[in-house]
């Protein structure tokens, strides 16, 4: 008998002729972000993924709660729908009985208030002498007879116990939901703008999970934002790293563009200005670190610069696309994911963004094509775009990893 993790593949086993290239990224995604729990055999069959330890002693895999690491790292990566900690083993319906029993009396141990249970069998190997419907109603009867105390339940028990009847029998009971998506490399690299608020991290980590890596771009207007601020964006990013990969995080020195805005700009067009210069730097980044397109965390409505018209009004400055994952969500929905993804607590601490430093008090919601050519007429943006791009200092972040 050896342990060993059951990762199911979603979306990736919906591919037509491509599905072996996303797969062979997904392997090799798994491999590098499980490199530190030691030397393993990462294999497919069908829909889904088995790692297992190259060597017996490998202290991940003694039981489940010593793979409790390891599993999350594998939850963390996007193509993966769940796991599962799966006991492997060879021989007839006896060594099953066996092996279930000893995962009952493991499930039981950390669940002492357990009282029902079922038995849900698969069976692939169809030499195998006994069909699925019989090995459960057999398992489950030995189960009973082992635990007086248990009973069979249909709906929802306490728990289940799974049979798997492949090249090799497995027994697993339970599964951790993983993030689904696709694997990190399958799309082309975007520019995340990440500012140290809630949403940005959160639409980064959408859009890696539809498979594309990310550098980040923050302005930082320092001393008006703090060294504590930029230290939460970079948390941030590292946070964000943990699911879409390695980043590069492009920090902006935007004092100097914020304060020539705020001296030659109309006051309630400020916020309008600052984005359409931010977006232009962004645009210019992305370009010179092969992006191709922007991410931004922007909800249709939710402030001043998130009208449709504010919108249009910065769409206006750049080729690329500008992606806004969060477009259609509801604040709460997205501080769901922000808490699922372990960023809220980080976003909500109380540091100030360049945009709340310079923000007009009245901003016009619903700026006109003519009111933004106006109040931009004063202003040197080639200037402020080209001296934005001079003074990015670039950090390599280095992932969380859960
Ligand atoms: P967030 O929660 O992501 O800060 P927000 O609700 O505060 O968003 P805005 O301040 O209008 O909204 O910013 C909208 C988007 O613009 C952000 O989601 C982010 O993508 C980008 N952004 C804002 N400020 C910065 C910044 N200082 N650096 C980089 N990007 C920024
Ligand atoms: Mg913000």
């Amino acid at each position: 008998m050896s342990n060993v993790i059951l990762a199911r593949m979603g979306e990736v086993t919906l591919k037509g002729l491509n599905r072996g290239s996303f797969e062979i990224q997904l392997k090799g995604n798994l491999k590098y972000r499980l490199k530190r729990f030691g030397n393993l055999k990462i294999y497919q069959s069908q829909s889904r993924i088995w790692i297992e330890p190259k060597e017996e002693d490998n202290p991940n895999f003694a039981n489940e709660a010593a793979a409790k690491d390891i599993m999350a790292a594998v939850c963390q990566v996007f193509g993966i729908v769940s796991v599962s900690f799966a006991r492997k083993f060879e021989g007839g319906f006896d060594s099953i009985c066996e092996n279930a029993k000893s995962l009952t009396e493991y499930v039981l141990s950390e669940n002492p208030d357990y009282k029902t249970f079922k038995i849900e069998s698969k069976r692939g190997n169809k030499a195998f002498p006994m069909d699925s419907p019989t090995i459960c109603d057999e398992l489950g009867g030995f189960i009973l007879d082992t635990f007086p105390n248990l009973s069979v339940k249909m709906k929802n028990p306490d728990f289940i116990i799974n049979v798997e009847i492949r090249e090799y029998n497995y027994v697993y009971s339970g599964k951790k939901m993983a993030h689904r998506g696709l694997p990190v490399g399958t799309a082309g690299r975007g520019m995340l703008l990440l500012s140290g608020g809630i949403d940005s991290p959160v639409a980064g980590f959408m859009m890696a999970s539809r498979g594309m890596p990310l550098d980040a771009v923050y302005f930082h207007s320092y001393p008006y934002t703090s060294d504590l601020a930029k230290q939460k964006v970079i948390d941030l990013a590292k946070i964000v790293s943990g699911y879409s990969g390695r980043m590069t995080l492009h920090i902006v020195n935007f004092t100097q563009i914020q304060l020539d805005m705020y001296k030659n700009s109309p006051q309630d067009m400020l916020t309008v200005t600052m984005r359409r210069v931010m977006l232009r730097i962004a645009e210019k980044l992305a370009q010179k670190h092969e992006c191709k397109c922007l991410i931004t965390g922007e909800s249709l409505g939710q402030v001043a610069s998130q009208t449709l018209e504010a919108m249009v009004a910065t769409n206006e400055v750049v080729k690329m696309p500008i992606l806004r994952p969060l477009i259609g969500m509801d604040k709460q929905a997205t501080c769901d994911i922000s808490r699922d993804i372990g960023a809220f607590e980080t976003s909500i601490l109380p540091y100030e963004d360049c945009c709340t430093v310079f923000v007009a008090k009245h901003p016009k919601t619903h700026p006109h094509p003519e009111d933004v050519i106006e109040a931009e007429k004063n202003l040197d943006i080639d200037d402020m775009v080209e001296q934005g791009v001079a003074g990015t200092e670039d950090i390599e972040i280095t992932p969380v990893l859960i």
